[in-house]
């Protein structure tokens, strides 16, 4: 198996997973360590020859024509990608060539590979690309939540390259028969996460005794999925569905970002008693230029056809990230 972006936060959590999980799987990692990547994530795996890192770049055909080749790969688990909506703001032009053209090499290089090799049999390779429930753009308080068969209506240049990115590998598949599927889910939370993303920052703020910084009122509502829940439909979605699949996976835990900050302050103020509540960290500031207002996931289709729902609670994974963050914070 070929992980694109296995040093980023669900791609680690996704090793972790399967190599624990699956006795005969082998891995390579294929990973550019940018700011977001790090080995660090991957330093408590047990010592393994199922388990290859290589330091690269999905844009670079040669090379990942050559790993295809090399270990004989039959399926590609796709999570590399610039990820942090705020930098795309800021530099669009890396979300592109990461998500937009990076996808389209590695659609490339698997389709020669295994047509080659497979003739593209569809039991015999998989192609899965990950993507995100930002692609459908926002929903108002009452609208229905975000079905396969919502419109594409990405906002930020973050969401446009990875719906940029889902629209070839569709094609890919309906084009040239190559087997993708892929998956769009909502905020992943849990161990490994960047610093800078929003749960980290909070935990990291009420530890410092820092304020913590909430976008606008602090009412955008945001869907929570625990990433070992995530890895788990990854692992179904590559097992059992039929190429050409699209998945909705979401945590059924809809919260607007200010209650989310607040259930993380309560849990630190049981765990870690400061003299007054953390909630008092509490900050507003100017609001994320196109913010969108609510992203809520419909996941009746994989609970239907691949029985997968998310297991964990909001409440109980909120209190294991929380205390994998507090050894972080705390050690560091
Ligand atoms: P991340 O930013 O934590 O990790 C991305 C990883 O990709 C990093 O290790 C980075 O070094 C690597 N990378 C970046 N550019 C690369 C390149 N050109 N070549 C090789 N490696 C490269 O991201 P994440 O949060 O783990 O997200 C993984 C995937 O899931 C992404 O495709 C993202 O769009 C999608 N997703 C994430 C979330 C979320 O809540 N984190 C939600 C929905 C979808």
């Amino acid at each position: 198996m070929l992980v694109t972006g296995g040093a980023g936060f669900i791609g680690s959590n996704f090793i972790h997973y399967m190599l624990a999980q699956y006795p005969e799987v082998e891995i390579v990692n294929l990973d550019k360590l940018t700011y977001a990547g790090s080995l660090g994530n991957l330093k408590t795996l047990p010592a393994s020859d199922r388990y290859h890192f290589v330091k690269g770049d999905i844009c670079d055909e040669a090379l990942v024509s050559r790993l295809l080749s090399d270990f004989s790969i039959d399926t590609v688990v796709h999570f590399a990608a610039e990820s942090h909506v705020d930098r795309s703001i800021i530099g669009p032009g890396e979300f592109v060539q990461t998500n937009v053209v990076g996808s389209f090499v590695l659609l490339e290089a698997c389709r020669k590979f295994w047509q080659e090799r497979y003739q593209l049999d569809v039991k015999k390779c998989r192609f899965h690309h990950i993507s995100t429930d930002e692609v459908y753009g926002t929903l108002s308080k009452d609208a229905a939540a975000f079905s396969e068969k919502t419109a594409y209506a990405p906002n930020s240049p973050y969401s446009a390259s990875k719906a940029g990115a889902d629209h070839l590998a569709r094609a890919y598949f309906h084009t040239y028969g190559l087997p993708v599927t892929m998956t769009n889910c909502s905020n992943n939370y849990g161990a490994f996460q960047h610093d800078e993303k929003f749960i980290p920052t909070v935990i990291r703020s009420c530890l410092q005794g820092k304020v913590i910084p909430i976008y606008g009122d602090g009412s955008n509502i945001r869907d929570w999925l625990y990433v070992q829940d995530h890895c788990a439909a990854i692992d179904k979605v590559i097992r059992l569905a039929p190429a050409g699949e699209v998945y909705n996976v979401g945590g059924d835990s809809e919260v607007a970002n200010i209650d989310l900050v607040k259930k993380i302050c309560g849990i630190l103020d049981d765990l870690v008693p400061a003299k007054r509540g953390y909630a008092e960290l509490i900050t507003y500031v100017d609001d994320r230029k196109g913010h969108d207002w609510r992203y809520a996931i419909d996941f009746h289709k994989i609970n239907q056809m691949l029985a997968w729902s998310p297991r964990v609670t909001l409440l109980e994974g909120l209190r294991r990230t929380v205390d994998f963050y507090r050894e972080k914070y705390v050690a560091s």
